[in-house]
């Protein structure tokens, strides 16, 4: 539609999750009209974005060392260990203020239809892990949706000889979304009101 430069940025947008045609256009023109300033700083963080971020290589959190930020932190407790599914998720539950134990962040869940299985999730990192044997419970926040709850059951299933207390969010989350959408308040009271998963 448009010639060269400005075509080729648009349809890179395009190309974004969640970014339709006509937002993209939106966005391209923005950035065309933008402080060439503030421009050159969005190109830089997006080359340092592939360049220095990586995952922590214990919990698999985005990290910008060896370890992330939460790994690293001496005053969190080793004992309560929290499952998710992304680093998305450790920030909304890092939002709520609620929880200072450690993360678990799995790259997924299980989904048999996209033939994602326990194999392709860092599962077998965090069996490691509990093995240590610091771990005196495990919160389940994968999200409330049908390959969330599958995950979850499965987890609690596979920590079930190993006497640790498996536990899920309250119900009250926004059922079949994202553990993201859920606005702090509502994850919080979630996380307060946790029950032990039964098997
Ligand atoms: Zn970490």
């Amino acid at each position: 539609m448009y010639e060269g430069a400005i075509q080729d940025l648009i349809d890179e947008l395009g190309r974004l999750p969640g970014i339709g045609p006509k937002s993209a256009q939106r966005i391209a023109f923005h950035i065309l009209s933008a402080d060439p300033i503030d421009v050159k700083r969005f190109a830089s963080t997006l080359e340092r974005v592939k360049n220095s971020v990586r995952f922590c290589t214990v919990c698999f959190n985005v990290a910008e060392a060896e370890l992330c930020r939460i790994c690293r932190d001496p005053r969190r407790t080793d004992e309560i260990l929290c499952v998710v599914e992304e680093p998305k998720d450790v920030v909304a539950v890092e939002r709520t203020g609620e929880f200072r134990g450690r993360y678990h962040v799995l790259g997924g869940a299980i989904n048999p239809l996209e033939g994602i299985g326990p194999d392709n999730l860092r599962i077998r990192e965090l069996m490691v892990r509990l093995a240590a044997g610091s771990v005196q419970e495990l919160i389940l926040a994968t999200d409330p949706n049908t390959e969330g709850e599958a995950t979850a059951t499965y987890l609690a299933l596979l920590v079930k000889p190993m006497r640790i207390r498996a536990t899920r969010l309250a119900s009250g989350l926004p059922v079949g979304g994202d553990l993201e959408y859920a606005d702090e308040i509502t994850l919080g009271r979630a996380f307060e009101g946790r029950r032990t998963v039964e098997l």
